[in-house]
């Protein structure tokens, strides 16, 4: 039985369903769809590589996530809620929910999870039963402090593992949010979850598309058997690929996670890896790499340090992974994220509408963004507030009644025009320098981007020599090689890096905060690319 949540119409921008990928037709696609859009016979120079090797953020927030402050309380989320709702065009939103529980513990994750080894029946269990009633109220909390006419626009359900939840669990959630919040249209409306397919088959894909589920992410990694051993996720082949048929069944929009630069990895192996995705005709591949940092994240103490590929292989296995990807007509979005030409992602960027945030890059463009869940984020245009990360803070704040935000920062009008262009450098191919600051906020003086990052700009001068980008007055052109470098380029307009010397002293002095160098979310270049 379908929900009236699930989208009567297909999204107008998803790809045609085909069982067989049909490469030919992909990469004429691609090549009409964006004539400097990055080909195989691209190369990147070693060199480049050498010369931006640093420790820089993601970028999946600006000012990112070090520099949020337990001083930062409900009542200043409240306060952004209002004022989110009182300007004059108020943004739809997007819902996140996380959910931490997981069966077992990989050893590369360094996300918020909780290893539950107590089966999670039909009637659930005490743990999660508790859990998912806590995010009934907390979404009943949150949905108050919103006008009737924002509209909710995305859900997305991550992290651990959403489907740990039984089908009753996640089905009473969606609901829940249906009932609290205002839904955009059904044809709009994007309801996703990321799946692990060591706990689901085929049916149990359908009966998620029956809640409402139309975007599914399903997590690979690596099929080989002696990689999945060396981070104690075995999981096998043919069910993982019957899971991405399943929902390729029922979903235009499938996304399949893997991971480059694990141990015991060869770009032999992943390009088995890398085949049976394309050939099973996903519509996006996120390859993440994997940034080995034992001294922070304690699950990966339990990898065997000699199995770590070099830094010539990991590069390897990178190549490997853009050329297959782009050969197989995929567009690269940014950084490490693929998608097809016909995929709303791939879209998003010709149309430059393509975002970034705390999920990576979206199509979402202007929401604010609700998080509930232990460790959620929410995201406002002058602000940033996470919830409590432990499961037991976050239980006694909504035990308590009370709102479960830890830590957040507001933002002022530098650091909303930062924002701005780092999020244009992230997500777009051509950056518009005479837009007015006043468009962008409501600052004291009018002056353009150029002018007002005009050091900033002259910082990137290596960067044009490298050909990465082109700067004229008007515009920002970042090349098909520069678009590989996007975070190098945006962390020159990054005030809280101590090492920007071109951000001007008393400003540093205002904002730098030493701690932002030992973020999780800074990770060496040769890491991350
Ligand atoms: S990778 Fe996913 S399934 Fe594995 S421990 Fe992390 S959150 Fe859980």
């Amino acid at each position: 039985m379908s929900t009236p949540l699930t989208p009567s119409t297909p999204p107008p921008n998803d790809i045609e369903k085909d069982s067989q990928i049909n490469t030919q037709r992909h990469t004429e696609v691609a090549a009409s769809l964006n004539q400097n859009q990055h080909t195989a016979a691209l190369e990147i120079p070693p060199a480049l590589l050498q010369r931006y090797v640093t420790a820089i953020p993601r970028y999946t927030s600006y000012p990112t996530a070090p520099q949020f402050s337990e001083q930062y309380s409900p009542d200043h989320y409240r306060q952004q809620a209002r004022s989110s709702n009182e300007t004059l065009m108020p943004r739809n939103l997007s819902l996140y929910v996380h959910v931490p529980f997981c069966h077992s513990l990989c050893y590369f994750c360094g996300c918020n999870k909780v290893i539950t080894q107590a089966e999670n029946t039909q009637k659930g269990n005490h743990k999660v039963n508790q859990y998912v009633d806590n995010l009934l109220y907390e979404i009943d909390l949150r949905s108050t402090l919103f006008d009737d006419d924002r509209r909710l626009s995305q859900i997305h359900f991550g992290g651990g593992t959403p489907n740990f939840l039984n089908k009753t669990q996640l089905a009473e959630i969606v609901e829940r949010i249906a009932s609290r919040f205002h839904l955009d249209l059904p044809s709009r409306l994007e309801i996703g979850i990321e799946i692990d397919p060591r706990s689901i088959d085929g049916n149990g894909i359908v009966k998620l598309a029956d809640i409402g589920f139309n975007r599914f992410s399903i997590g690979v990694q690596d099929f080989a058997d002696n990689v999945q051993r060396a981070v104690n996720r075995v999981q096998d082949e043919g069910k993982t690929l019957e899971v991405i048929a399943a929902a390729s069944e029922v979903s235009n929009s499938v996304n399949v996670d893997l991971i480059t630069g694990l141990p015991l990895q060869t770009s032999k192996s992943f390009a088995h890896t890398l085949e049976r995705v394309v050939n099973a005709g996903v519509s996006r591949i996120a390859a993440y790499n994997f940034a080995y940092l034992p001294e922070r994240i304690k699950a990966q103490k339990l990898i065997n340090r000699k199995d770590i590929p070099s830094v010539e292989q990991r590069m390897e296995i990178v190549e490997i992974t853009r050329t297959t990807l782009l050969n197989a007509g995929y567009l690269h979005i940014g950084m490490d994220h693929f998608a097809l030409p016909q995929d709303s992602l791939a879209q998003a960027l010709q149309n430059n509408t393509l975002q970034r945030n705390f999920q990576g890059y979206t199509t979402n463009a202007t929401t604010d963004l609700v998080g509930v869940g232990a460790s959620a984020i929410s995201q406002f245009k002058y602000s940033f507030a996470q919830n409590h990360t432990q499961l037991s803070n976050y239980n006694s704040a909504i035990a308590a009644g009370q709102l479960p935000i830890a830590r957040g920062v507001t933002l002022d009008n530098d650091d909303v025009l930062r924002a701005h262009i780092i999020q244009e450098i992230m997500c777009r191919n051509s950056i518009d320098l005479q837009r007015n600051t006043w468009d962008i906020v409501e600052a004291s003086e009018k002056v353009t981007l150029a002018d007002y990052f005009s050091a900033e700009l002259t910082s990137l001068e290596r960067c044009i020599e490298d050909g990465l980008v082109e700067i004229s007055s008007n515009s920002m052109k970042i090349t098909p090689l520069g678009a590989y470098f996007r975070r190098q380029m945006a962390s020159q307009f990054d005030a809280y890096l101590a090492t920007n010397t071109h951000i001007s002293p008393s400003f540093r002095s205002k904002h730098t905060n030493p701690s932002c160098q030992k973020s999780e979310n800074v990770v060496k270049f040769s890491q991350a690319l």
